[in-house]
């Protein structure tokens, strides 16, 4: 299957000059997204995962269902004042501000290798965050695993060391 028949791309959405990646296609379509889980599955079952993280909104919609296919729970980091225990948090910089995520502090048990997911690696920021969540808690960083990465945004740069896998890229 050629997944990327699957990603529609709108240009300058959110801002003119950005191609954004749109996956609502591929979720949209049941064959297409459950072959698009399976094949991650192959891509990350070596890494010995015992948890998925997953950051809002699209993070979940990825991390869920292969969680459900390698049998591990699953662990949401959200915006900050969306988890109702007590939480971590860390902030990154955005184009103008910055914003934060979080993680509740009992989500990761020391010592647990964890794998990050998500549907899109641009920038890094997200997922360098979340690495930095995932490591206060205690938790080993099995792995990165993107339904798309665009390679142009260099965002593996910022994952040094990090095991990187992406079923589409966009060069
Ligand atoms: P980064 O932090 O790597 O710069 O941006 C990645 C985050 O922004 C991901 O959580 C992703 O959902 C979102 N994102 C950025 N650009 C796109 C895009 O073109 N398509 C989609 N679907 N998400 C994007």
């Amino acid at each position: 299957m050629n997944f990327k028949d699957y990603i529609r791309v709108i240009p300058d959405f959110p801002q003119p000059g950005i191609k954004f990646k749109d996956i609502t296609p591929l979720l949209n379509d049941g064959p297409a997204y459950k072959e698009a889980i399976a094949a991650l599955k192959e891509l990350v079952k070596h890494l010995e995962i015992d948890v998925i993280a997953g950051p809002e909104a699209r993070g979940f919609v990825i991390g869920a269902p292969l969680a459900l296919e390698l049998g591990v729970g699953f662990v949401p980091i959200r915006k900050k004042g969306k988890l109702p225990y007590e939480t971590i948090e860390a902030s990154y910089d955005l184009e103008y501000g910055n914003d934060s995520l979080t993680m509740h502090v009992d989500a990761i048990q020391p010592g647990q290798r964890v794998l990050i997911a998500d549907d899109l690696l641009a920038t890094g920021g997200t997922i360098a965050t979340s690495v930095k969540l995932v490591r206060q808690l205690g938790g080993t960083v099995a792995g990165a695993a993107f339904l798309i990465e665009l390679g142009y945004l260099t965002g593996r740069d910022k994952l040094e060391g990090i095991d990187i896998v992406s079923l589409l890229k966009y060069e």
